[in-house]
């Protein structure tokens, strides 16, 4: 079994996520007593945050190719970005190891194209939203993305920073969230990405209106395949 590199803490409540899933995967996939082989390198959040909020993109890919670099040093052989966001950094983390990184929208990408998925409402922070990496990776493989309004994108990207990524989940949050996806659904969208790793902690992808990825699970199924390949 090959062994999987997180870089975590972005945030430590969807990293959790991730270790239990890898784990409970490679179990389903082994049987037994089988557990992942794992390497996290979890950073502290409060200052990735305050960077994005200055949008110096340069200091977060800096931090995260050291993290990069430090789970090769582990014995690492896949390097996973454990955050839709942070793909923003995707090039200089690739660039910082010669281990495969396993892009987050490539894995959301076959998941939806496994479910039939064309056009997509994307729910996630705003800077994956609205900045162009994240939905160009998506159309290139097929997959049209819409977003919500602007007031409603605001609100998303508020009930991440506030609550989800501080482990806060509230009812009136769920409720909004399940609103922006009503409206979506009316203009005709055929599908719904969890495009940020702590909205699995709020909503349930079971109970959505219309095919759903969470794009954390996603990502750990792709690094589960890639480990036991
Ligand atoms: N985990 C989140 C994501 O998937 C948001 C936190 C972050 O900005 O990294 O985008």
């Amino acid at each position: 079994m090959k062994t999987i590199g997180l870089i975590g803490g972005m945030s430590a409540e969807s990293t959790t996520v991730y270790y239990q899933l890898i784990n409970r995967l490679v179990r389903e996939r082994l049987g037994g007593l089988h557990s992942a082989q794992i390497a996290l390198w979890s950073l502290d959040f409060a200052p990735i945050a305050e960077l994005q909020g200055m949008d110096d993109w340069a200091a977060t890919g800096r931090v995260l190719a050291d993290a990069a670099r430090r789970l090769e040093g582990a014995g690492a052989d896949t390097v996973l970005i454990c955050a839709n966001t942070m793909h923003l950094n995707y090039a200089e983390v690739a660039a910082a190891t010669s281990k495969p990184v396993i892009h987050i929208a490539d894995a959301t990408a076959e998941a939806l194209k496994a479910r039939g998925v064309t056009k997509a409402l994307l729910l996630a922070t705003r800077f994956t939203m609205e900045k162009p990496f994240y939905s160009e990776r998506l159309a290139a493989q097929g997959i049209a993305t819409i977003t919500p309004p602007k007031a409603d994108r605001d609100r998303l990207h508020a009930i991440i920073y506030d609550e989800l990524v501080v482990g806060v989940i509230t009812e009136a949050s769920r409720t909004a969230v399940l609103a922006m996806i009503d409206e979506a659904k009316a203009t005709g969208c055929d599908g719904i990405i969890f495009g940020c790793t702590e909205i699995g902690l709020l909503l349930d992808v079971a109970a959505m209106p219309l095919a759903t990825v969470d794009t954390a699970v996603a990502h750990c199924e792709a690094a589960v395949d890639f480990a036991l390949a």
